[in-house]
């Protein structure tokens, strides 16, 4: 309890905890991504898709005490995904023994302990489970042995697991066939395409097998059909719903930004939410401000999170970054001088933050939200044994 008082007091300022972060995606998806976790090419401007927007040494200097790291291997780009998996983590290793001020944690205990002694934290979580965590082998390895805590189910294409959500013309047409296949059966509800397949038998399977394990399942990707039969199930056995790198749907017309009842679910079960500065999804937004056009994306951004706070509490609410993602960050447009060059670098986000925290009507990054991620993860690790 006095643990919990302190931590309280001490953390209470500031947006610590990025829930989605491709630290690694230089060997995950090279030669899309190019840079190395410990070299010191880094990009040098917003837009930049395929140089990293992180190294060892922004990471330090960031703001950040707790980032979730996720490790994705691009099937096209790596003869074995699992090892490319395996390699991410062996960096992650690497760059906790020449930072001692930085851990891995796999639990939340651990995570609690090491913040509270001065440390900083990064969680391991692994975006797109088909083929990689296939049999019980997998799961001894990646979940137990390396300490994978957070799985995103889903990713960019349908795969034997699950459907997975669109997004917007031309970005769908990284999935064709899914695409036509959804026009053709006239998949929609209010207006936006929906992916006529929600969770598959081997989905489900591994859900039950992951939550058997206390891993936190981030539902981000999934198709809105897949979300819906997950709901009930949360609700029930007290999980936390868990979307790591999203935006709403009102300011993002496409079902892989979340839609109000998914939100409405979210806070029922009292989950959180990590929000995407992502300049090219964020534009589309636009027309919907009646002022402030100029600024585009930054309005939309702090539109949304105002937003956000009619369903969420402010400590529900986190950064998403998706950085590394092969996605722009966010430009300076219309803002002061000093934040021409845009953000883009992951200690670029704390000048973000100081600028949107000017015009939302709660103070976000002074609600108690790194408190918040772990008592959730608490409630989120207790193994379960879940029947669907
Ligand atoms: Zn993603």
């Amino acid at each position: 309890m006095l643990i919990r008082l302190i931590l309280f007091i001490s953390l209470q300022s500031f947006s610590y905890v990025d829930l989605h972060a491709h630290l690694f995606a230089s060997e995950g998806i090279y030669p899309l991504m190019r840079g190395n976790f410990f070299s010191d090419k880094i990009a040098d401007s917003w837009d930049s898709l395929t140089i990293q927007k992180s190294n060892f040494k922004t990471l330090n200097e960031s703001h950040f005490k707790l980032i979730v790291v996720s490790l994705y291997a691009h099937p096209l780009l790596n003869f074995d995904i699992k090892k490319s998996i395996l390699r991410q983590i062996a960096l992650a290793e690497e760059f906790v023994k020449r930072y001692p001020n930085w851990i891995i944690a796999k639990n939340s205990l651990e995570a609690r302990d090491a913040l509270t002694n001065g440390k900083r934290v990064l969680v391991l979580s692994l975006e797109g489970a088909s083929e990689i965590l296939e049999t019980k082998e997998d799961i001894e390895l990646f979940i137990n042995k390396k300490n994978i805590r957070i799985v995103t189910l889903a990713h960019l294409i349908e795969d034997d697991l699950s459907g997975t959500s669109f997004f917007h013309f031309p970005i769908n047409l990284i999935n064709p066939w899914d695409y036509f296949k959804a026009h053709f059966l006239n998949s929609k509800e209010n207006g936006i395409l929906q992916h006529p397949i929600g969770l598959k038998n081997k989905g489900k399977k591994l859900i039950t097998t992951l939550l058997s394990e206390g891993v936190w399942l981030d539902f981000t990707h999934l198709s809105d059909k897949g979300i819906d039969e997950i709901i009930p199930l949360w609700k029930n056995y007290k999980i936390p719903l868990l979307f790591t790198h999203t935006l709403f749907r009102r300011y993002y017309p496409a079902e892989r930004a979340i839609s109000k009842k998914h939100l409405e679910a979210l806070r029922d079960t009292k989950g959180i939410i990590g929000i995407m500065p992502i300049e090219w999804e964020l534009d589309f937004g636009i027309p919907m401000l009646k002022t402030d056009r100029c600024k585009g994306a930054f309005s939309v951004l702090v539109e949304q999170i105002n937003h956000l706070f009619k369903y969420l509490k402010p400590e529900q609410v986190f950064w998403g970054s998706d950085i590394n993602g092969l996605v722009p960050m966010m430009s300076g447009k219309c803002l002061s001088n000093e934040f021409q060059e845009g953000f883009f670098n992951i200690k670029h986000l704390i000048k973000l933050e100081n600028e949107v925290s000017k015009k939302i009507k709660y103070n976000i990054f002074q609600s108690p939200n790194l408190n918040n991620f772990l008592d959730t993860w608490d409630q989120a690790e207790k193994k379960r044994k879940v029947i669907f």
